[in-house]
């Protein structure tokens, strides 16, 4: 009985999606999408950024790098500039790596198995789910927002809830068969039915059983657990040499912004080395996963230690756009009028 119910909750939303899905560059219906390599790029890229700009980005990227051997055999600052503005870069510098490790160790071939995906770099419980599902067509549960947010108000949880806590509500609902088209059938259905605010209860496929409806909770659901921000003041150092080219410098090639120019900054403040700074007028503010960073700026006005600006190289204004940045660094450069 409980089964009948599932498969029906499961072919009313397939139905749905029939008729109402969304048609997205990434996407195949009716099964496996042929290229394994276009799933796991849009995957990466929708983590943390939203559609539409994956839809301004996703298509440069494959034409820049079709297939994963180009991606393989491209360097990393090629990646780096390729991906600027998406932010999170850790995702890129991963995906490079990925795609190098699959070039070497599996003949080129992303392996169809969870397990095995979970083995590669960068590649977390969501990501392997997702290719399962979208490059396999395997009965995998994907769990992200949209999907959180559709579960939490059909089964009418009112406590607090995260991916953990929806995984066994989405994996019971999960059908056997037609893993890629399920998969995308949910996300659509809360990315244009099952709206954050305003959900269209009148057109959603589940409006029957669904209990935030039934009890008018629709609004109140889902409860989402908050993230604690830090706040952190910080600072950024302007050095210019006799030309007034500016000194830039690659960060660490791990860590946040792993593998990016940057001007020096601090997010705490603390000044790279002594000389005198005078502080200028600009200010930018940006906001980072774990913390929200204000940084002022200072310019150093005495002569400033070789051993310091031999970590980086000094550049004239024309030629910046030829390193790769990130989107606070952007900010910075555009405040400088760079
Ligand atoms: S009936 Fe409304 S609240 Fe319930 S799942 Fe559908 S759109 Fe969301």
């Amino acid at each position: 009985m409980r089964e009948k119910k599932m498969a029906r909750e499961a072919d009313l939303l397939l139905a749905w999606y029939g008729a109402n899905g969304r048609e997205l560059p990434w996407r195949v219906r009716g099964g496996a999408h042929p290229d394994p390599y276009a799933v796991w790029v849009s995957e990466i890229m929708l983590q943390q950024t939203t559609v539409k700009t994956v839809l301004d980005y996703f298509p440069r990227w494959m034409e820049r790098f079709p297939t994963l051997k180009s991606l393989a055999e491209s360097t990393l600052d090629d990646v780096l500039k390729q991906w600027q503005g998406l932010g999170y870069y850790a995702r890129a510098r991963k995906m490079h790596e990925c795609a190098r490790h699959v070039m070497t160790f599996c003949g080129g071939v992303f392996p169809r198995e969870r397990a095995k995906l979970l083995k590669l770099p960068g590649i977390g419980p969501y990501t392997a789910s997702s290719l399962c599902a979208f490059a396999f067509d395997l009965p995998e549960t994907v769990v992200d927002g949209n999907v959180i947010r559709v579960l939490a108000r059909y089964r009418g949880v009112t406590e607090a809830v995260d991916r953990e806590k929806i995984y066994p509500l989405a994996a019971a609902l999960t059908p056997p068969v037609s893993g890629a088209d399920y998969a995308s059938a949910i996300m659509d259905l809360g990315a244009t039915v099952c709206r954050a605010s305003s959900p269209l209860c009148g057109e959603c496929p589940w409006r029957e059983n669904c209990v935030a409806r039934r009890e008018g909770l629709q609004e109140k659901i889902p409860v989402l657990k908050k993230l604690e921000k830090k706040k952190k003041a910080g600072a950024v150092f302007v050095l210019e040499n006799g030309e007034g080219e500016l000194f830039i410098r690659r960060r660490p090639g791990r860590g946040l912004l792993a593998g990016l120019w940057e001007l020096p900054w601090s997010d705490d403040g603390a000044f790279p080395f002594a000389a005198e700074w005078r502080e200028m007028p600009q200010q930018v503010r940006h906001v980072f996963t774990h913390f929200d960073l204000e940084l002022k700026f200072f310019r150093c006005e005495s002569p400033f230690p070789g051993e310091f600006t031999s970590g980086g190289v000094f550049v004239p204004d024309d030629r910046l756009k030829e390193y790769a940045f990130s989107t606070l660094m952007k900010k910075v450069l555009k405040k400088l009028g760079r």
